[in-house]
């Protein structure tokens, strides 16, 4: 399997950086140990060592049990808002978005001085890994309105990207798993999500899903 990086991560050389223990990652098995919940992180960009590795080895995942419990229901509300498709798709972004019409999430992140993400970056943030302050993710496909993972790249970290070969099935079978959560998520905190949105949620029939396209109707762009 062949698999090649960003060109501008030639130089990427956060193997080179000191690392401390520090903030918890919301990737369950990235804590120091059972009894110690922060990570290891790098001192200048805080980014989690073990997603930097996750990165690195082009690894990416949807699955809601990888993400620490009391992160799961941030992680939930955040796809509850993604019109999930299949792996190569566009996955459009449904939630708040800013002026210039960018997607964007508030939370509240260790080392960021603003409680407004990117909604692309925290995509990237729970399905790729915990990059810190200072990478940057880019936008493979183009779609200013697109957050799927797998259209992202994370710039400087060394980021693998991914064969075409990669993992197809699990990644299709994983894509349509969250569909099934965000839906039963969707109809348990319909007032919430609609909050976070700030716009009405229609939620779809349930027989749709299996052969819908995952659209959250009644959202505009
Ligand atoms: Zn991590
Ligand atoms: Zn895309």
């Amino acid at each position: 399997m062949k698999g090649k990086r960003n060109h501008e991560d030639a130089n990427f050389n956060y193997l080179k950086e000191e690392w401390e223990a520090s903030a918890t990652c919301i990737h369950e098995s990235h804590r120091i140990s059972r009894f110690d919940r922060r990570a290891w992180r790098t001192v200048e960009h805080k980014a989690c060592i073990r997603c930097l590795a996750k990165i690195s080895e082009g690894r990416c995942s949807f699955d809601i049990n990888e993400i620490t419990k009391s992160f799961r229901d941030l992680a939930l509300d955040f796809w509850s808002l993604v019109d999930i498709k299949d792996p190569d798709e566009c996955w459009k972004w449904h939630g708040e978005k800013n002026k210039s019409g960018r997607g964007i999430v508030r939370w509240k992140r260790p080392f960021s001085f603003t409680n407004i993400i990117p909604a692309a970056r925290a995509s990237f943030w729970l399905a790729w890994g915990d990059i810190g302050t200072s990478f940057s993710v880019s936008r493979e496909c183009g779609n200013p309105n697109c957050v799927n993972p797998l259209h992202l790249r994370g710039v400087g970290c060394g980021h693998l990207l991914m064969p075409e070969s990669m993992e197809k099935f699990n990644l299709f079978f994983s894509a349509r798993r969250l569909r099934f959560q965000t839906f039963a998520h969707r109809e348990e905190h319909e007032e919430r999500l609609r909050a976070i949105a700030r716009k009405p949620l229609v939620i779809k029939e349930k027989s749709d899903l299996w052969i819908g396209d995952g659209t959250v109707e009644g959202l505009d762009d």
